[in-house]
């Protein structure tokens, strides 16, 4: 959405809004002629729904059998369900009741929500996904209250609509998406409304709530319909968020093959295509219009088996991991890939990375790990989780970063309360409300501990609860204690992640196993268990650096897999210049910021590098760093746990005349 380098968001809209004021022509898009044989005709070849067609090696336990323990990813979860509930109700549909006609008195929320918004509605939909997450994850009866409510409000909205259309923006938005006009992103927001009702009905049981996701559903076919592929090619340009992954889900939950049609009208083949043959052809993409449609690529072959759709996804992810991906797991650079693959040398700005990239990418992840319960997935999913996602919510007030700056010297900027509600904050409310949904998995007999977070995930299936006592990555390694009424046989698999280092160790009731696991594997230990069973787990870390793609003279250092950032102080820093100014504008990063401080690390040999031998960790206080034998003394903490004030991840490197990289 927002493109090059330097243009905000903010001011990207205004270009919008403004071609779109001439070319508003009001033409409804449901006409009795516009209506196609389409779904008739899929009739024929209706998919058998309700099962995967591949097999699954794992799965995740049900949300509402894990409940997170103290911590950091409760702590963060309180604060984020504490941010939701200070959003007034009647403020998330305003916009929806005027769109239908329906008088509203509350005051319109502002930012991406103003009623001049092209976007706006957006929120409302990631709104409803959060407050089912929420109580899936904590049962938390006031925010499905909520969502309860606004389902009930948006049903009325809809019936106001002869054709199932339910949206907070008139329907011409669509003649112009259509006649390529130039117009936001319709489609982005409808996917967010419609994968709210979705998420409300399977995790709240809301009926209501898939009746409406069905409507939205049947109307977005039957505009689909009366498009040509030339012209639905056209309209697949504009952002469209993750359609055909919602379309599929819905097939899925209800049986019917014509929204499984229509989700194949959502898939942009020139871009999926190349991934498909294991080509690269990313540069210039905007990230977060892309990885959606490789989420919805994911959950094609699930239902179906099609290896073309396997292939998209697997490359895709590799592809990203590898070539695409910073020390801290995020992806994108002004919101797009910017560079060739594996250089992302010119990628350290202001604009890296955007959060909404962190959260989808950790999506597909938990797809392709439930196809190969390789761990890998899963030492991927912790970097990006504790790196690019827990630390972009103010500890205090919920709010939510967009970009997570990578440059030297920036600092974290977030929403404010009523007037921004950017995309991130939108993914932020979900992850937030999530936390406890890829601790544990499991297949069969087999449980996975995928996450060193505490948490206890109830095994009703088994008989068994595992409790997992940590306060990693304070502490280096994890206990799982086991409750079970009678004696249970299962296998407990303990991720040993690829950044342990050497002395790793298990023990069963105080007694050393005597084995243990390569990093990056599970450690499977299969036996009955009794109730009060125990097992430590020692997963010793340390200290080790990783290049910047294509630059080895920057390197970011880390502990385990916790991304250590530099502290570089608060000169000139106001509390102003860390939130988006509340009044009805938004930007997305402090306007005009200027950073500040500089990161250099003088080393001798490849060997200190590896190492950053340049820091040591600072006695008696966990997770805290400071350099050695350097010009300028830094101390360093996790990136997650830095706020208000400058901070630096990547250093830049001098050295005498020895090869690197
Ligand atoms: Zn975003």
């Amino acid at each position: 959405m927002k493109s090059p380098k330097g243009i905000s968001r903010r001011q990207f809209v205004s270009g919008v809004l403004s071609s779109a004021a001439i070319a508003c022509v009001p033409k409804s898009v449901f006409g009795a002629s516009v209506i196609p044989a389409a779904e008739a005709l899929q009739e024929r070849q209706r998919p058998r729904f309700g099962a995967y067609r591949i097999p699954i090696l794992s799965e995740p336990f049900p949300m509402e059998n894990v409940r997170l323990l103290e911590g950091p990813f409760l702590d963060a979860t309180k604060t984020n369900l504490d941010f939701m509930r200070s959003l007034p109700e009647d403020r998330l549909v305003h916009n929806f009741r005027v769109n239908a006609g329906i008088p509203s008195s509350a005051e319109p929320l502002g930012g991406w929500e103003d009623p001049k918004v092209e976007l706006r509605g957006h929120y409302t939909g990631h709104y409803l996904s959060a407050c089912a997450l929420a109580y899936a994850s904590t049962g938390d009866e006031e925010l499905k209250s909520r969502g309860d409510a606004i389902v009930a409000d948006l049903a009325k909205c809809q019936a106001k609509s002869p054709n199932g259309y339910l949206s907070a923006f008139p329907e011409t938005f669509f003649d112009r998406l259509r006649d390529g006009l130039g117009v936001w992103a319709p489609f982005y927001t409808i996917h967010k409304i419609m994968a709210g009702h979705l998420d409300m009905y399977t995790y709240c049981h809301n009926e209501q709530a898939l009746a409406t996701a069905q409507g939205i559903a049947r109307w977005a076919g039957h505009w689909a319909g009366g498009l040509s592929d030339g012209e639905m090619e056209r309209a697949l340009q504009t952002e469209f968020g993750g359609m055909n992954e919602s379309l599929l889900n819905l097939a899925a939950i209800t049986g019917n093959g014509g929204y499984f049609f229509t989700a194949g009208r959502f898939e942009k083949m020139w871009f999926l295509k190349p991934l498909a043959g294991h080509r690269d052809e990313l540069k210039g993409l905007h990230v977060n219009t892309h990885i959606p449609q490789v989420i919805g690529a994911a959950r094609r072959y699930e239902l179906t088996g099609d290896p073309f759709y396997h292939e998209v996804a697997s490359y895709f992810w590799d592809q990203i991991i590898e070539e695409r991906s910073y020390a801290t797991g995020g992806t994108s650079d002004g919101e797009r890939w910017l560079s060739d693959a594996g250089d992302m040398s010119k990628d350290l700005s202001l604009w890296s990375e955007e959060c909404c990239c962190g959260y989808n990418m950790l999506k597909l992840t938990r797809h392709l790990h439930q196809w190969t319960a390789d761990p890998r997935y899963m030492d991927y999913y912790e970097r990006t989780l504790f790196n690019s996602r827990l630390g972009t919510q103010h500890p205090q007030n919920g709010f939510k970063m967009y970009y997570l700056p990578l440059e030297t010297g920036y600092w974290k900027f977030f929403n404010s309360r009523f007037n921004s509600f950017w995309c991130c904050t939108g993914t932020g409310s979900e992850e937030f409300s999530k936390f406890n949904d890829t601790i544990y998995f499991r297949n069969g007999d087999d449980a996975y501990v995928n996450l060193f977070i505490a948490s206890e995930a109830r095994w009703p299936e088994k008989g068994l609860t595992l409790r997992q006592e940590t306060r990693f990555p304070n502490q280096e390694g994890t206990s799982i204690i086991v409750k079970a009424a009678h004696p249970v046989d299962a296998a407990i698999n303990i991720r040993i992640p690829e950044w342990v280092a050497e002395g790793g160790s298990v023990s069963l009731n105080g007694h050393p196993l005597g084995i243990f696991s390569n990093p990056s594997s599970y450690l499977r230990i299969n036996r009955t268990w009794a109730d009060g069973d125990r097992l430590d787990v020692k997963l010793p870390m340390k200290l080790h650096s990783q290049p910047l793609l294509g630059d080895p003279t920057r390197q970011a250092s880390l502990y385990g897999p916790i991304v250590l950032a530099a502290r570089l102080g608060q000169d000139g820093l106001t509390e102003q210049m860390q939130y988006d100014a509340d009044k009805g504008t938004t930007e997305l990063a402090p306007p005009r910021a200027k950073p500040e401080g500089t990161m250099e690390a003088d080393v001798q040999t490849a060997d200190e590098v590896r190492t950053a031998a340049w820091i040591e960790p600072v006695k008696g206080q966990p997770l805290t760093f400071q350099t050695v034998g350097q010009k300028a003394a830094t101390t360093l903490i996790p990136l997650n746990s830095v706020f208000g004030e400058r901070y630096g991840v990547y250093w830049k490197i001098n050295r005498p005349n020895f090869r690197m990289g």
